[in-house]
């Protein structure tokens, strides 16, 4: 499932130029994540990169966009179809 930043974020910048999908964009309050494009880095690395870089750990699963890893995958290369 695509990852969602909660009200927690303190817009410290450190998730936004990690993310490989450019899900990641500053939102009004905070950072928010584009769920047409977070692949949980499927495709990229092993683990969700900005949850490793959040040093507050306020990203989390985004129940509202449940996803199989083989779902992942597939958005990960619409992406890359797309932007290549
Ligand atoms: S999990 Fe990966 S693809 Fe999704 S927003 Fe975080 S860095 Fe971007
Ligand atoms: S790393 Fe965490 S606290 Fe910093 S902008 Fe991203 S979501 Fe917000």
């Amino acid at each position: 499932m695509a990852l969602l930043i909660t009200s927690e974020c303190i817009n410290c910048d450190m998730c936004l130029p990690e993310c490989p999908n450019t899900a990641i964009f500053e939102g009004k309050k905070f950072y928010e994540i584009d769920a047409n494009r977070c692949t949980e880095c499927v495709g990229f690395y092993p683990e969700p990169t900005c949850v490793a870089v959040c040093p507050i750990n306020c990203i989390i699963p985004d129940p509202a966009h449940p996803e199989e890893q083989t779902q992942l995958l597939e958005k990960f290369q619409q992406l890359n179809i797309i932007s290549n």
